[in-house]
């Protein structure tokens, strides 16, 4: 099975699960160390945060995040710095204990970013700054002033085995939250682009036909124009259709709508543009030298009139017209466009069902 990072859902709950998962290995490991070196008070102390953890990584799951989640951020936090405060005073500030209540802000930032009001936020980052600047001058100030401390004084190499412990520990919330935050932002990022994609297609195309919309045609007429390659404009209205829709129903007349518009997507070529130029008319631009394209424009115009077009109690037909120009008097799209629109014109009143083209 491949593994797949877009595909993970990076959400509140994960973050504080594993906040939670984390915070509760380490102080595992710290009951082992605590219960050898025989300092019962930690002993205790890690034992109860173990609990605390294992019950904030089941509840942190709850649909009811929000309120729940910030109660939880606030409980851990608390938990952090009144463990580092007692460790700090009981085996000693060279331990690096302290590093914790450091870890701890950006990962509590990170955490609460999303999921409070920024007002919220603000505030909580505020009093957690204050409330880790004060847990470390205190701790390093009574430890350091008081005779009696640290309660449980350990050796030269036991200080040394916590200070690598808690710095490693440290080091791996900050990278796993560091990559966690990475792959919310990679994550993030996919979304907008998928988001401005869609927007773009909806900016560019018609709902109903899927075609290109009349908006898209200069800027992807001027690109044609800019080749300098020859090319031709046909604009085509669909024949009758009013009476399509007053004889078979609005809905059949939708249908029928698309079925033109798949006949005439069917039918050009790579790099041509054909767009709903409005109601029931169809714009083209085709590349290539006069005959190519009204060879393609001929083979859209029979599909059409061979397409059987669906409705509630059977099928129908409908046929198009169609005005075509070339692009060898001028360039200017709009003057095509003109031009086609007047020998469309031609055909309608001379029959329709015709592609007129001189
Ligand atoms: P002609 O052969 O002269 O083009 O006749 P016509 O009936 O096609 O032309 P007319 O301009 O009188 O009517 C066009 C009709 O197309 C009227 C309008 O309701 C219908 N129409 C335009 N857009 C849509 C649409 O999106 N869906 C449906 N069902 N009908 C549409
Ligand atoms: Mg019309
Ligand atoms: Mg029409």
């Amino acid at each position: 099975m491949r593994f797949d990072i877009d595909k993970i859902n990076i959400n509140s709950s994960l973050k504080y699960r594993l906040m939670f998962i984390a915070g509760g290995i380490i102080h595992a490991c710290y009951i082992g160390l605590f219960v050898w070196l025989r300092i019962c008070p930690l002993v205790a102390v890690n034992i109860i945060s173990v609990l605390l953890y294992i019950t904030g990584s089941f509840m942190s799951v709850s649909k009811k995040t929000g309120l729940m989640h910030y109660g939880w951020m606030v409980a851990f936090y608390i938990e952090i710095i009144v463990h580092t405060l007692l460790c700090m005073l009981l085996i000693g500030v060279d331990t690096n204990f302290y590093l914790y209540a450091l870890a701890i802000m950006p990962v509590a930032v990170y955490v609460l970013f999303l999921s409070c009001s920024m007002k919220v936020f603000l505030r909580s980052v505020a009093a957690m700054t204050i409330a880790d600047i004060a847990t470390m001058f205190a701790g390093f100030y009574i430890e350091k002033n008081t005779s009696a401390l640290p309660y449980y004084p350990i050796t030269y190499d036991e200080t040394e085995m916590f200070r690598m412990f808690n710095v490693v520990c440290a080091g791996i919330i900050l990278l796993m939250f560091s990559f966690l935050f990475a792959l919310e932002i990679h994550a993030l990022l996919r979304r907008l682009e998928e988001s401005n994609r869609q927007l773009e297609y909806t900016a560019t195309h018609d709902a109903l036909t899927g075609l290109l919309n009349r908006r898209s045609l200069r800027p992807l007429a001027e690109e044609i124009i800019a080749t300098g390659e020859h090319f031709c404009v046909a604009l085509g209205d669909i024949d009758d259709f009013k009476h399509v829709n007053d004889t078979y129903g609005h809905d059949a007349g939708d249908t029928a709508l698309k079925t033109v518009a798949e006949c005439i997507r069917a039918g050009v070529a790579d790099g041509d543009i054909a767009c709903r130029w409005g109601g029931e008319e169809m714009l083209l631009v085709l590349r290539g030298s006069d005959e190519e394209c009204l060879e393609r424009l001929r083979a859209i115009w029979k599909s059409i009139a061979d397409e059987e077009m669906q409705h509630d109690e059977g099928e129908f037909n409908v046929t198009i017209t169609f005005g075509f120009v070339s692009c060898t008097k001028t360039r200017h799209i709009e003057k095509l466009v003109s031009a086609a629109d007047k020998r469309l014109y031609v055909g309608k009143t001379s029959g329709k069902n015709v592609i007129i083209s001189e």
